[in-house]
């Protein structure tokens, strides 16, 4: 079979509410998916980018001696502060999505996930969005699991400065719950692949 640009499914929700394992669930079918955030990690550390030296010009105080963005600011700096987290992802966005559509052109599927709590809120060039949805008690405690050196101020600080959840649930196409178990997810992931399938191929 020949496949022309794959569709992309934004994989989307607030950290914690289990992007990343509806991502390899999607992947252990055979979708290929890559993570945008870490796709804005390589952006951000990455000292030569036209988009580091962005950022180096914005928040000189943010950076690393070797002209990276220094690590652990975005929850000492910018999970802070609004404004900057915003204009962050605004200085970001572009190389991400260039970098996101570069690789999706390679991939040989009918369609590829794109995930990212980014949201990428603006000009994502999705063709659906999938928002992942939890309650704020199992997405605190996963990211406490998750990072057992966090306080719960910098736990409940990183959730704030999430999009709100209705504001993902409204830019939804699906929206899909991980309240239960690691097969609830598995399984859900599977009939939504039957559904994109039988939509794109
Ligand atoms: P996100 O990518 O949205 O930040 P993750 O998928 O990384 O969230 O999930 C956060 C943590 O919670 C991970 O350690 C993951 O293994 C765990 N987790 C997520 N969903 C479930 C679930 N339904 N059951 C058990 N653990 C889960």
């Amino acid at each position: 079979m020949s496949f022309t640009s794959p569709k992309v499914l934004v994989l989307t929700g607030g950290i914690g509410s289990g992007k990343s394992t509806f991502a390899r669930a999607f992947e252990a079918l055979g979708v290929p998916c890559i993570d945008a955030d870490a796709l804005a990690r390589t952006v951000h550390q990455d000292p030569a980018h036209p988009a580091t030296m962005h950022i180096a010009r914005a928040f000189p105080h943010a950076m690393a001696p070797d002209g990276s963005l220094a690590r652990g600011t975005l929850r000492t700096i910018f999970a802070l502060d609004p404004a900057a987290n915003e204009e962050l992802k605004r200085i970001l966005r572009p190389a991400v999505l260039a970098l996101a559509d570069d690789w999706s052109r390679r991939q040989q599927a009918p369609y590829v996930v794109w995930e990212s709590a980014l949201a990428m809120d603006q000009a994502m060039p999705a063709t659906r969005v999938l928002v992942v949805d939890s309650s704020d008690r199992n997405r605190a405690a996963r990211i406490a699991l998750r990072n057992p050196d966090w306080t719960g101020e910098q736990v409940a600080s990183i959730i704030a400065m999430q999009l709100p959840r209705a504001d993902y649930l409204a830019r939804a196409d699906d929206v899909t719950h991980n309240d239960g178990t690691l097969d609830d997810v598995r399984a859900l992931t599977l009939q939504l692949h039957h559904r994109y399938t039988d939509m794109w191929s």
